[in-house]
């Protein structure tokens, strides 16, 4: 009956056993389910860290430090630049007009009738701009109606 009692040993020591791993289980699961999901339980890439106070958006860069490099903004069309004044000694040199039509043709006898800035090579300006950058002009808009002598026109 040794033998017996040897198999009833080992079969309390089995539930005992069995009986502490069925109570653990459970708990070691729960304890698992309230945390949120990490990077690492979900095979994802973690977030990026959030953007500094001041940081222009998109570029990770800081606005206030004037250092954004922001390649999302369209190339400067010109039109921000301040239209130029008849008093502007480069104007009065070429004998800017702001309208080709009033044009002295005795003073500037190479002004041709139907000549004005919107037919103007170096007029950078839209096709319905009324004001446009000027290569001749640098920094400021010239009227598209507008003609000076160093005119040049378009290629047709
Ligand atoms: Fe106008 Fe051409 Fe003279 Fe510029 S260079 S002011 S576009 S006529």
């Amino acid at each position: 009956m040794a033998g017996s009692s040897d198999l009833n040993a080992s079969r309390r020591l089995f539930v005992k056993i069995l009986g502490q791993t069925t109570v653990l289980i459970p708990i070691a699961g729960l304890s698992a389910c309230g945390k949120p999901p990490t990077a690492a339980s979900t095979g994802a890439s973690p977030p990026p860290p959030p953007a500094p106070p001041g940081a222009a958006p998109g570029t990770g860069m800081d606005a206030q430090a004037g250092e954004v490099a922001n390649t999302a903004q369209p190339p400067a069309s010109g039109n921000d630049l301040p239209h130029i004044g008849l008093d502007d000694p480069a104007a009065r040199a070429l004998g800017y007009s702001f309208d080709a039509a009033t044009v002295d043709n005795a003073k500037y006898p190479e002004h041709l009738k139907g000549q004005s800035c919107r037919k103007c090579a170096q007029f950078k300006g839209g096709p319905n701009d009324a004001w446009g950058p000027c290569m001749v002009f640098a920094g400021k808009q010239v009227n598209a109606h507008g003609w000076c002598t160093a005119f040049v026109a378009k290629p047709a």
